[in-house]
């Protein structure tokens, strides 16, 4: 079961709501629990943002990579890959963390 805190918004998973908020200390009155869909809906939510973060974790080392590459630059075709690979790991990182502060502000997460 899931019980969200009224004050601060953190999401408590329990078969009871916490004496005191773990984040903000509020007590276990200020907390209301969620129904089934609205717990489901944030399940989906909170494994939904941990892929986003690992898509973005892979973007970000194929930056990295790329740029190992391109200080190399052994030849024109490599250094189009690495320019092209590195463009397109930028927008991948870019794109999860723009859908993540969408979840946020939709209170997906
Ligand atoms: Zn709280």
């Amino acid at each position: 079961m899931l019980w969200k805190c009224t004050v601060c918004g953190l999401i408590y998973e329990g078969d009871s709501a916490p004496e005191k908020c773990p984040k903000c200390g509020a007590p276990a009155s200020k907390f209301t629990s969620l129904s089934k869909e609205e717990a489901d809906k944030i399940y989906a939510a909170d494994r939904t943002n941990d892929l986003l973060m690992e898509v973005e974790y892979y973007a970000a080392k194929i930056a990295k990579l790329s740029e190992e590459g391109l200080e190399i630059g052994l030849d024109p075709g490599c250094i189009a890959s690495f320019t092209g690979a590195n463009r397109r790991a930028w927008d991948i990182k870019q794109s999860c963390k723009a859908e993540i502060a969408i979840h946020v502000g939709k209170e997906k997460f």
